[in-house]
């Protein structure tokens, strides 16, 4: 329920009864520049736990003339009674009415202030599902164990919780977590939403401050620094991305095995790099070493440059680095 716009904004968490006089009390001056937000997670408000029960039995344990919403005005309740047809013919100091009708009273007074302006908006309170299974979720899953991605970013500790939790299911937890530790780096809007990552020993960046406009600042500084590798390789500047490469600043987008054999090749820039060890770093769990030899030809096709990447007779491969340049740049 939110009141009246006004200068002062007051949010109250619980619609029970405090919650309810407490709003009615700020909201009782016509004249007050104050606007009141009341959450409550029941369906209803007023009743909380004391008056949620429908029994009759359950009776206040405080007269009628003592339960008043207003202490200057000790008959407010009474009256509410005697107007809703529930004052039994007694003195209202000898009256246990049945508690639920205190809920229907503290409801009736959130009444009277939508009558004199407050609007009730309904607002859904968070709620955690699991993404639906073989979903883009997944998808995102099984491209963080395939480092399809420079970075991941997480803005709540459920989240990070949520994208473990899938990859335990798909049997690729140690993957994205290698990926974590590796090539795709987490990015966290703060401690709390990073402890998860960090007890399993991921490395986890975070902005100073915690907020989501200094994340995305955050990651559009951070992430070129951390995730791009420019090396000389046979005459051409080569700058090596999270899911392409630049060849003298033109983008070459290439495939996933294309990208996974550079990265292997760009491990350390100009080394031999054999056969098997780059079938080990090729997306799926092959056997056969042509797959290598396929992923090279079509990666040198991408390029542009066959040279780029040069063949060591009975060793494997290695990129053919400019000597000397490879450490200036
Ligand atoms: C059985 C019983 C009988 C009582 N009888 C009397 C009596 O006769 N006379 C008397 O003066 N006092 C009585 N009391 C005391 C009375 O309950 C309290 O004075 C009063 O209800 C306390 O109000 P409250 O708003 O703090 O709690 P509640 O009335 O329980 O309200 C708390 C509200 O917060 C909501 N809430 C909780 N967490 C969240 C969340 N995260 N987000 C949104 N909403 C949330 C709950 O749903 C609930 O509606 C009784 C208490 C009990 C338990």
């Amino acid at each position: 329920m939110t009141g009246r716009p006004g200068r002062l904004a007051i949010i109250i968490v619980g619609g029970g009864a405090s919650g309810v006089l407490l709003a009615a009390h700020l909201l009782r001056d016509p004249d007050a520049d104050i606007r009141v937000t009341l959450i409550e997670k029941r369906p209803a408000f007023g009743q909380g736990l004391a008056y949620s029960t429908t029994l009759e039995d359950h009776i206040l344990n405080v007269s009628a003339f003592g339960m008043s919403a207003y202490a200057d005005d000790p008959e407010h309740f009474w009256r509410w009674l005697e107007d809703t047809g529930h004052a039994p013919d007694r003195n209202p100091r000898k009256v246990f009415v049945p508690r639920h009708l205190y809920a229907d009273y503290l409801a009736g007074i959130l009444d009277e202030l939508r009558a004199a302006g407050a609007q009730v908006v309904p607002i859904r309170v968070y709620r955690w599902h699991p993404p639906p299974r073989n979903g883009d979720f997944d998808q995102l899953v099984a491209g963080i164990a395939e480092a399809k991605f420079d970075a991941v970013s997480f803005t709540s500790a459920p989240a990070v919780a949520s994208v473990l939790m899938r990859a335990t299911e798909m049997g690729i937890e140690d993957k994205v977590l290698s990926a974590f530790r590796t090539e795709v780096h987490a990015m966290c809007v703060g401690p709390v939403t990073a402890r998860p990552l960090v007890r399993l020993g991921v490395p986890t960046s975070a902005p100073e401050r915690m907020r989501l406009g200094a994340l995305a600042r955050h990651i559009t500084d951070e992430l070129p620094l951390l995730q791009s590798r420019t090396l000389r390789v046979a005459g051409h500047l080569l700058d090596i991305r999270g899911t392409c490469v630049l060849v003298d600043g033109a983008v070459k987008a290439l495939s996933p095995a294309g990208m996974a054999t550079i990265r292997a090749l760009s491990h350390r820039p100009g080394a031999v790099v054999s056969r098997t060890d780059l079938l080990g770093a090729l997306p799926g769990s092959g056997t056969d070493t042509h797959a290598v030899e396929t992923a090279v030809l079509r990666l040198r096709t991408a390029l542009g440059d066959k040279n780029i990447v040069s063949t060591v007779v009975k060793r494997g491969y290695r990129l053919a680095v400019d000597e000397g340049l490879a450490q200036a740049l």
